[in-house]
């Protein structure tokens, strides 16, 4: 039997009311909700924890027909679709993980019109099958989530999501919604332009998430760093650690337990149960700390984690963002806790350099990592500088490390000119180049096997810089890569100048750097080997 899912609620109040059990809808939500009941198109860019669902549920339930919502994650799916029949929804989904008969069921349910919301995995829309059978129903609304996915710029691109423009022309008449918690500015545009949102209205919401303290650290020793960082909060909060590889968390895990920590570790590479019980015991005690890498976090509502921190640098800032808000979901003050350092830069060049992809692509990621480091380096709020890239003005925020304790700046020029000339001396000279391990010996006028055998004692810059220790032309080295004044190349990660160095070489250029992180590495002083 065929059928249009009659309307739910007279009104989006109601809805919001009966079926969610809250008084009023937050910032942009009634707008957005009242611009799609109207049939109009709509973009909402939120940042997670926003509300963005009852942003596309609600018009569903009040308009007539099955509202369609195209979502990339199937577990995010299956949570979703759990969380509305609990609250007497009819929701259901069509993805790969259903059996034939599970996914006629479904189908049928939909052409019956019995359904209120329908979530299909975006290559399902790829197929024509697919939007013949949907072509069949009645549509209420189509909400695209996460939509910064069609962006080839971003860090999330999926190819299914371009297929995903001609929406409009498939289903005219429908109101489309496209909702994301990522875009900066390049990436709005990006939604508007191919998913053929010409016409919508646009809800952009504030990014920011006040209760969050930014911190970011200078690496000395991670781990070390991050018990003590522990140790200071409150006892019995909960937080996650995010590290890069499954190798650190374990180890991670491991080294806070002996630290009697309650941690436990979680990543793709353990046993199906394991993650569900150690999920089970983050969601459900107190004192649990979740070493974790990203894949952890997504769609787990757990509004009362105090921190987050990071012991590798996030590949970008918005996967910073992301992983940092998952972070105070319920208002109470927060801490994003990030240590970094000059090895996390080198390591992820590399990544970069030896990864899949074309130049373009490779750049791209390289542009990603210098905006995450700029934020690392910044002599500025941090707030401030993480709003911006979302294209969002703001004043200083007091309420984060560089605000509360003002970085002290100096005038690094001499410095770096010591740094990129010995570089260029030794290319020009020798044709040779060397790690930054090596390049501050010569600095120091260390005295190293290495060195005696190079004669290195003979270049001009040998000894120059033996006025900042070791742990100082780390530092110095790690804001002259964050500035792109040198660049780490090749498969050792050797360092070399850029078209920006040339002008810091001339005097052209003044080199500002911040004092504060110097000396925070553990130096060896001048080596003797
Ligand atoms: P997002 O998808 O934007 O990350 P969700 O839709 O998961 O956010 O909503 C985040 C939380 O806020 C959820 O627990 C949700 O039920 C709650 N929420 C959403 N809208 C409201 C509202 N108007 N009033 C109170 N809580 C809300
Ligand atoms: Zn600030």
């Amino acid at each position: 039997a065929r059928g249009v899912r009659p309307s739910q609620y007279a009104t989006p109040l109601e809805a919001l009311r009966a079926v969610y059990g809250y008084d009023a809808f937050r910032g942009d939500q009634a707008a957005a909700i009242d611009q799609v009941v109207a049939g109009g198109d709509a973009i909402v860019l939120m940042p997670t924890g926003g509300g963005k669902s009852v942003c596309y549920q609600v018009p569903a339930l009040v308009r007539e027909g099955t509202g369609l919502v195209v979502s990339p994650l199937i577990a995010l799916m299956h949570d979703q679709v759990d969380a509305l029949l609990a609250n007497g929804v009819k929701a259901a989904y069509l993805n790969s993980t259903q059996s034939a008969a599970q996914r006629a069921a479904t189908e049928r349910a939909y052409l019956a019109g019995e359904l209120d919301l329908l979530y299909v995995a975006p290559e399902r829309l790829s197929n024509p099958a697919t939007r013949a059978l949907i072509a069949q129903g009645t549509l209420s609304v189509i909400a695209i989530d996460e939509a910064h996915c069609v962006s080839q710029w971003g860090h999330d691109f999926r190819p299914d999501y371009l297929a995903l423009g001609d929406l409009g022309e498939t289903f005219p008449g429908v109101p489309r919604m496209a909702l994301t918690a990522t875009a900066t500015r390049a990436t709005h545009a990006e939604i508007t332009e191919r998913l053929h949102l010409a016409a919508a209205a646009h809800f952009v919401c504030s990014f920011d998430r006040p209760n969050i303290q930014y911190r970011i650290a200078a690496k000395t020793d991670a781990r070390k760093q991050l018990v003590s960082f522990i140790r200071s909060q409150p006892e019995g909060v909960v937080g996650i650690v995010y590290a890069l590889s499954r190798k650190q968390v374990e180890q991670t895990a491991e080294h806070l337990r002996a630290q009697g920590i309650d941690a436990l570790a979680y990543h793709a590479g353990l046993p199906a149960d394991v993650r569900a019980r150690h999920q089970s015991r983050f969601l459900r005690e107190d004192g649990v700390v979740m070493v974790a890498t990203i894949a952890f976090g997504m769609g787990i509502d757990k509004p009362d984690v105090r921190f987050v921190a990071h012991i590798d640098l996030p590949k970008s800032v918005e996967g910073y963002y992301q992983e940092t808000g998952r972070a105070g979901r319920d208002g109470e003050p927060a801490i994003a806790w990030m240590a970094y350092g000059l090895g996390d830069v080198v390591q992820q060049r590399r990544l970069i350099d030896q990864g899949d992809g074309d130049r373009a692509h490779k750049q791209r990621q390289q542009q990603h990592l210098d905006a995450m480091l700029a934020l690392c380096e910044t002599v500025q709020c941090r707030r401030q500088n993480l709003l911006g890239y979302f294209g969002e003005e703001s004043a200083p925020c007091g309420n984060c490390d560089t605000c509360l304790e003002q970085p002290e700046t100096f005038d690094g020029t001499i410095a770096a000119q010591k740094l990129l000339s010995t570089i260029v001396r030794l290319k020009r000279e020798r044709n040779q180049s060397f790690g930054a391990g090596h390049l501050i010996d010569i600095l120091r006028g260390a005295s190293t096997e290495r060195i005696r055998g190079q004669r290195h004692t003979e270049l001009s810059t040998y000894g120059l810089g033996a006025d900042l220790t070791d742990a100082d032309w780390r530092s110095v080295v790690r804001q002259l890569l964050a500035q792109d004044l040198i660049a780490s190349q090749g498969e050792y990660g050797t360092l070399g100048i850029t078209e920006a160095s040339g002008a810091v070489l001339r005097g052209e250029r003044t080199v500002l750097l911040r004092k504060d992180v110097l000396g925070r590495t553990s130096g060896s002083g001048v080596r003797k080997a």
